[in-house]
């Protein structure tokens, strides 16, 4: 887990992002990497600053030509895992 990016807020949510893992490896965001939201699961790209903003259009076609069900996989997991943390609350 990296903590030390730059705060930024999800567009969709609100959700302050200051940390990042990626899946199954320790590689950190760059510039132009997928993320997606912790709370809400929408999908982000991280700019130059390592700030978060929504992924367009485009970039969610390019991600097709890519690992697509693996980051839907992840959406979902991420989706699920909130929804059963509420339901205990
Ligand atoms: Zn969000």
């Amino acid at each position: 887990m990296k903590k030390n990016l730059p705060k930024s807020a999800c567009p969709s949510c609100g959700y302050v992002v200051d940390a990042a893992t990626g899946v199954g490896h320790n590689e950190q965001p760059k510039p132009g990497s997928y993320g997606i939201c912790l709370r809400c699961s929408t999908s982000l790209i991280y700019t130059e600053s390592l700030t978060v903003r929504a992924a367009t259009f485009i970039e969610l076609e390019r991600l097709k030509q890519g690992n697509l069900s693996s980051y839907q996989a992840m959406q979902y997991t991420i989706a699920k895992i909130r929804e059963e943390a509420a339901n205990r609350n």
